[in-house]
């Protein structure tokens, strides 16, 4: 029997406990799911970081700490978690993910906007330019930043693409290092942050970053709050440097009714929605991480905590 503790906030067991079960179930595998065991008898912890369980060290046979969010940077400074940690790598996610990141392109691409809040009582035509002649910039190509750029080459955008590591992806202009972020701030007519948040990449978008983007350009946030300067962001939108940014994640959450990105009227606010995990799918990554541990193989996405993410 494998004893697997879901530590999470409530209300969460309520959506997890049926997909789990049937995970399991489906995996072959004989687990005791619950949400109270003695510490020391935990194999493996179903993670939210805003559990009540902060302190690692009395789990002293848990072969690894299965998050259930993408995010990891609220608990890869835990210095009592010294158990493997997995962070989340869900299709349906990720999915989800590609759809908001679309919706939201086409929104700044077609100057949707115009035409469905300008109703002025005038027949004003624009023509929006082809997608082929929109650059896009991804910050950050791992599994939701790649998804969302196969997405968007599909509808013809041009994409380059930003990571830490070089790299070789299909379709897209891949850059990386210091002189590669230069480079593909210049050509983002729209930029989308899919950055973990890390000491590495707080900040990124600061007062410099966002002079180098074209003038006019639009900014999708569906990465973490702490990648902008919000100061400067604001200074960019007051200028027209940067025509419009849509946020989904914001330093402090919810974002407190006097920030003034909540009136300002070149910023769209949104709930911290782009991409929930998903029950299904993500039990089914879950089970197969606990699979692979009995069978004394290498857990899938595997967190490095000295790197943040
Ligand atoms: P991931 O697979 O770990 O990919 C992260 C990407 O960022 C990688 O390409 C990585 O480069 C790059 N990166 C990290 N540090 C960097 C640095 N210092 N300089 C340049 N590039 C750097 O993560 P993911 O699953 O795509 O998720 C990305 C983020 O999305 C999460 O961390 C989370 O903050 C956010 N998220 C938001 C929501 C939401 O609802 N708003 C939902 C899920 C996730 P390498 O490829 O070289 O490692």
């Amino acid at each position: 029997m494998i004893n697997v503790l879901f530590a999470a906030r409530s209300e969460r067991w309520d959506t997890y406990e049926a997909p789990l079960r049937a995970a399991f179930a489906k995996a072959g595998l004989d687990v005791d799911l619950r949400t109270e065991f003695a510490p020391e008898e935990v194999d493996y912890i179903v993670y939210a970081p805003n559990s009540e369980v902060q302190d690692f060290t009395p789990y002293t046979r848990c072969k690894a700490v299965l998050n259930l969010w993408a995010g990891v940077e609220a608990i890869t400074g835990n210095k009592t978690l010294t158990q493997p940690l997995a962070r989340m790598v869900d299709p349906g996610l990720t999915n989800g993910m590609v759809e908001w990141v679309t919706g939201h392109t086409l929104r700044h691409h077609l100057g949707m906007d115009r035409h469905i809040t300008g109703q002025t009582g005038e027949w004003v035509v624009t023509t929006p330019p082809l997608a082929r002649e929109r650059r896009v910039t991804i910050l950050g190509i791992g599994a939701l930043g790649a998804s969302c750029a196969h997405a968007l080459t599909g509808l013809g955008f041009p994409v380059t693409g930003w990571s830490r590591s070089p790299k070789d992806v299909d379709g897209i202009t891949c850059l990386h290092g210091d002189d590669g972020l230069k480079q593909a701030l210049e050509t983002a007519d729209i930029l989308i942050l899919l950055l973990p948040d890390t000491p590495a990449t707080q900040n990124v978008i600061n007062a410099e970053a966002l002079s180098r983007m074209p003038k006019g350009a639009f900014i999708i946030n569906p990465g973490r709050g702490p990648l902008i300067d919000d100061e400067a962001l604001i200074a960019a939108l007051d200028s027209g440097q940067i025509a419009h940014a849509t946020l989904d994640v914001f330093r402090v959450e919810p974002l407190p009714a006097d920030h003034p990105f909540w009136a300002h009227p070149k910023v769209t606010v949104t709930p911290h929605i782009a991409a929930e995990t998903r029950p299904e799918t993500a039990s089914e990554v879950i089970a197969e991480n606990i699979q692979r541990g009995e069978a004394g193989q290498p857990f899938l996405n595997l967190v490095d905590r000295a790197r943040g993410y």
